[in-house]
């Protein structure tokens, strides 16, 4: 049978995903989320101008000689606090004391830092301060609209909202926002060889950890994770199951079952129950996979080797749940790196996604070395890793070689 190369097996699978619909949701819940519409200043930021410094507003022309042998002297007649606003007009002669955030007085046109002053209260109690340098017009002022004006788009439909969106948003008075949904992503594992948490295991057994790392990445990428829980070897049992998460979720992750000598219930009833396309990709780990429909629900059949089901999610199910997010980046940042020893392997027709460690360098182009055992078993490898370096078909890379890295988390 011959191998798919990677780029069709996505292709495959991003054809058949659409983005979700829209729906309104308060601003903080919607980190990570895609916006749907232009988003417009309704007001100017800030809204009116007013001092970045503590210190007082001042005419600038009324210390335009002040130096540290002559300086000037001026009226304190006024304090104005962030959130109060001036009684007066400021007349010439005159200084308000003014805090970071407070309005700029009318008459003023510039604010002189404290720290180049020094005040003094006559015996009648009448205030002054010494101003020991002088301030040019707009010194320390924020004039209104000075980082957005009212009117202007803030940010285009497409954008993925992160903090800085967030917090512009609350500048901007918006409580909520229309965006494209989080994806409600549900993970089944299979086989009857799991054991679930800290139970013995028995003969032949081992722990569940694909669920756990399937949930987690999920999480990751700003999905909401559904545990499913193990399906049980039982054609009924799986039969309801299926339907029943295809109708609550958005889409959905089993692992296991998908190579070629399985067959097990859950490929017969995906078989029956959904429309699927079982495919033998040229990559390794991560060779097999399967994705379809199950009741109209997008079903990702990931290998059930640790690192096959996390490479496999990598490569076909994140970026096809990304753009169910109505996100258009839907690959992880890649970097070229230099090989710090050799990355060997043989011909087999696949490429290959080594578990590496990337390391800055302080004098050029990133280095990769081994992160662990690279069987698809070896989850350790995995854990140490922070990226996936893809060694082409053929003999391998010597230290030195280029070579591109998919970044992890
Ligand atoms: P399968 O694709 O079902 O033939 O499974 C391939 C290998 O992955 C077998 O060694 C399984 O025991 C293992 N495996 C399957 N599912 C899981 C899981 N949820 N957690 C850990 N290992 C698994
Ligand atoms: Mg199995």
């Amino acid at each position: 049978m011959s191998l798919l190369p990677l780029a069709q097996a996505q292709e495959r699978v991003l054809t058949q995903i659409d983005a979700l619909p829209t729906v309104r949701l308060r601003i903080g819940a919607t980190r990570g989320l895609v916006t749907t519409h232009a988003v417009t200043a309704k007001e100017d930021i800030p809204p009116f101008a007013n001092t970045g410094m503590d210190g007082f507003a001042v005419r600038s022309r009324d210390i335009e000689e002040a130096s540290e042998q002559r300086p000037a002297t001026l009226r304190v007649v006024e304090t104005i606090a962030a959130g109060s606003v001036p009684s007066r007009t400021l007349d010439a002669g005159e200084a308000m004391r003014i805090m970071t955030g407070a309005p700029i007085p009318a008459g003023a046109d510039a604010v002189i830092m404290v720290e180049l002053t020094e005040t003094s209260v006559s015996s009648a109690g009448d205030e002054t301060v010494i101003c020991r340098a002088p301030a040019p017009v707009g010194n320390h002022v924020r004039p209104a609209g000075d980082d957005l004006r009212a009117g202007t788009e803030v940010f285009g439909p497409g954008t993925v909202l992160g903090p800085a969106h967030i917090g512009m948003l609350a500048s901007l008075g918006y409580e909520e926002l229309d965006v494209v949904c989080r994806p409600r992503v549900g993970v089944f594992s299979t086989g009857d060889e799991l054991v679930v948490g800290a139970a013995p295991l028995g003969p032949g057994q081992i722990r569940d950890s694909n669920r756990p790392q399937l949930l987690a990445l999920l999480d990751e990428a700003g999905m909401v994770p559904i545990d499913l829980g193990r399906l049980p070897d039982d054609e009924q049992v799986i039969e309801a199951a299926l339907q029943e998460a295809a109708e609550r979720c958005d889409a959905l992750l089993t692992s296991g079952g998908v190579s070629m000598g399985d067959f097990d219930f859950v490929k017969s009833l995906l078989q029956r129950l959904g429309h699927m396309n079982w495919m033998q990709i040229a990559i390794r780990p991560a060779k097999p996979f399967a994705f379809g429909t199950v009741l109209g629900t997008p079903i990702f059949g990931l290998p059930g080797n640790p690192v096959s089901s996390a490479v496999s999610f990598e490569l076909l199910a994140r970026p096809a749940l990304l753009k169910m997010m109505g996100r258009h980046d839907t690959q992880r940042h890649r970097i070229v790196a230099l090989a710090d020893e050799p990355l060997v392997r043989r011909p087999d027709g696949k490429t290959h996604f080594v578990r590496v460690q990337v390391t800055e360098s302080v004098d050029g182009a990133p280095r990769v070395r081994s992160a662990g055992g690279q069987g698809s078993h070896q989850l350790s490898g995995l854990a140490f890793a922070n990226g996936l370096a893809i060694v082409p078909d053929g003999d391998g890379l010597d230290t030195g070689d280029r070579v591109r890295v998919i970044m992890l988390g």
